[in-house]
This record gives structure tokens, sequence and C-alpha cells, in this order.
């Protein structure tokens, strides 16, 4: 791989990561649950984890319990804090912009009797708290709003959102899908008026495979595998130990750099656009505001997997909207407003803040070379 522009995919393990999940195989590896010495070390270093990453979003431990990622996070959001409300509250609203995690389970509990609002962005492609607000009701359980599209970086007015609704309605429950904002934007629980939060390992130079879901104290929310009632009893299973060090190793190495590469990620999106801009025929997908790590574009109307196809051949990865989607179109750009052949040939350009002008510039000379070469 010469050139990686797809971490909104998935990211490249860090070193520190590598030799936490290393160390947990090879030298500490037994079972966290285990009374004995080999138990217990798995268990401390568990719980180094668990306090770095909870303390990173302001947290106390007690309130991360981990799972296999964040559809797993978001799955456990949506159909644990639902059924805890039993029949008394049937209605859930989301933006209709999620990722699939959250926006295939609204609807199977749709399928299941729950009333599900999807909240558009307005014409001008933005969203607006007052139309959550104006969602939600008394038989309201939970309202889930993600904190960056991973589409487009489009970011949601999440705590807007959540802080009137709470004030309005103080027992709906507010989830955030934090997955593409987590370790790129500042994200804290209470600022974010947040009762649940998903994230995953993979997408901050973690391993794939794990992820968290922050539980406010005291808010009630179901367990959707059961079993030796690890985790406290909200998540069955043995813990990944390898996966959870690698995960903790990697918060605490990306934590104290957010608002520097946050920066950085800035001006390689300003240069990146820039040097699109010299090329002509493409435009740009995401908003001017929107996390700089996520960088959307359509390129002349050519499709976008003949086009990622040729950008690969020239050493490329970027991605065809989501990648989680596997090429098939997700609805997420017609929702902002990109439809048709626009639609049909947008990527998706992930950077962090270690891409390099030199690897856009790569990526820009590939581009023009397919305008030319690359048949509709
Ligand atoms: N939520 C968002 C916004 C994502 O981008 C992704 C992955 O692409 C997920 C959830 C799912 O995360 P995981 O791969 O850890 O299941």
């Amino acid at each position: 791989m010469s050139v990686y522009l797809d971490n909104a995919a998935t990211t490249k393990p860090c070193a520190e990561a590598v030799s936490a999940a290393v160390d947990a195989m090879t030298e500490n590896y037994g079972n966290p649950s285990s009374l004995h010495r080999a138990g217990l070390d798995a268990q401390l270093a568990m719980d180094s984890a668990r306090k770095i990453i909870a303390s990173s979003i302001g947290a106390d431990s007690s309130e991360l319990y981990f799972t296999s990622g964040a559809t797993e996070s978001n799955n456990l959001a949506l159909r644990g804090a639902s059924a805890a409300y039993g029949k008394k509250r049937r209605k859930i609203v989301v933006s209709a912009v999620e990722h699939a995690s959250v926006d295939e389970t609204a609807a199977a509990l749709e399928k299941n009797g729950f009333e599900v609002t999807r909240v558009s962005p307005r014409e001008d492609g933005r969203f607006y708290a007052e139309d959550f607000i104006s969602a939600c009701d008394d038989e309201t359980c939970l309202i889930s709003v993600m904190l960056v599209n991973n589409e487009t970086g489009y970011i949601m007015p999440v705590k807007e959102t959540f802080s009137a609704v709470k004030r309005r309605f103080p027992d709906i429950i507010t989830h955030c899908d934090c997955v593409q904002g987590y370790m790129k934007l500042p994200v804290k629980a209470t600022a974010l008026h947040a009762d649940l939060i998903s994230l995953s390992a993979h997408k901050i130079h973690g391993v794939k495979g794990v992820g968290a879901l922050y539980i406010r104290r005291g808010v009630r929310v179901l367990p959707i595998v059961t079993g030796g009632k690890q985790e406290k009893g909200v998540r069955s299973g043995t813990e990944s130990v390898p996966l959870i060090a690698a995960f903790g190793a990697a918060a605490q190495k990306l934590r104290p750099t957010i608002s520097e590469r946050y920066a950085r990620a800035q001006e390689l999106k300003a240069h990146l656009l820039g040097r699109l801009a010299e090329i002509g025929g493409i435009s740009v997908n995401s908003p001017d505001d929107g996390s700089p790590y996520v960088i959307n574009i359509s390129v002349g109307g050519k499709r976008s997997e003949i086009m990622l196809h040729f950008l690969e051949s020239r050493g490329i990865c970027v991605s065809s909207g989501s990648a989680c989607s596997k090429g098939q179109q997700s609805g997420v750009l017609g929702q902002f407003g990109i439809t048709g052949k626009r639609a049909d040939s947008a990527l998706r350009i992930s950077i962090t803040a270690e891409t390099t002008e030199a690897e856009l510039d790569e990526l820009c000379a590939a581009l023009r070379e397919g305008m030319e070469k690359v048949r509709g």
C-alpha cells in the first residue's frame, strides 16, 4: 500500500497498540475473570485501558463497557436502551444519515413495533437542532445522532440537540455514535449531554474487533448478549484483553494531540482542495466546516468504482462512499442533496494528521490522469 487515504474505513494500528496486544497474547494471556494471578494481571491490563478510554471522554471507568466494536455498541445502545423502557415508550428519533449499524438497527426495531422518525437535513444540506426536538415527544424513549458523518465529514449539532432534548424531555435517552469524531474532536460525555456514546478502536489506530459503549451512571441498558455476566452483565463474553489493551494504548497515544492533529488535518484538507480546484471537473461534497479528516468529492461523472480501481492501479487507496456499505449506495449522500451522476461518481478521501502533502499530490496527479483515461 503506497498511499493509504481510507482512514475512515480503518487505520493502521500504531506501534504502541501492536505492542500492547502482543504483550497480552504472549505474556499476559490470562482470562480476566479467573481468580488466580494470571487472571488478575489480565484484569489489571483491562482496567488500565478502561480508565484511559473513560477519562478521555470525561467519564468514570465504571461507565465504560467493552464490546466487539461500534456496530455492537450501537446495537446495544438502541436495542438495550429501548428495551429498558419496556412497553412504556415506543418512539425513537434518529438522523437520516446514521451509519448502517444505527440505521438498520432502528429499522429492525421499527419492524418490532417502534415508531422511528428519521430527521433529514434541510434544503441547505444542514441539520438543525429544532428539527430533532420537534420530532421528540413524551413517548420517545431514545434519540440517536452521530457526531461526525462517516461519508461526508459533516459535523452534526449533537450538543445543541441533546442539551435541548434533555431540557424539554429529561427522560429521553441520548445516544451519540462518536466513531468518526473520537480522538479527532474533543468528545466529552457531559458536554455532549449524551447518556450513551459508541466508540471503535480501529478508527483510532487500535485493532479491529473491539469498541466500547459509555453508559452514563443511572441509565439502564438491557444486555443483548447474555452469558457469563462479564462487563457487569451488560455484555457477556470473555473480554478480548489483547484488543482492549491495544485500544487503551492507542487512546493514550492520541489523546494529548487532538487539537494539533486537527489543525494539521485542516492544513492538509486546504492543500487538497486547492490542488483539486486546479484539476477542474471535480466537485466537493463535504461542507467547508466539516471534519477535515473526511473529504468527499465527485469526479467528473466517472463512476466511483471505476475511478477507485484506476487509483488503486496507481497505488492509491480511497473509498467510494462508505467502506462499510461495500460499494452499495447508502442513501446518505442523497440526504445531503448529492444525487444522480454526482452521487455515482463520489469518492471518499480520508486522511490522518500523518498524511503528507506529497501523498495528496500523488492522488491529484492520478485523478488528473484518470479524468483523461477512465471511461464514465
Ligand atoms: N459508526 C460509524 C460512524 C462508522 O464509521 C463505523 C465504521 O465504519 C461504525 C459505526 C462501525 O464500527 P465498527 O467497525 O467498530 O463496528
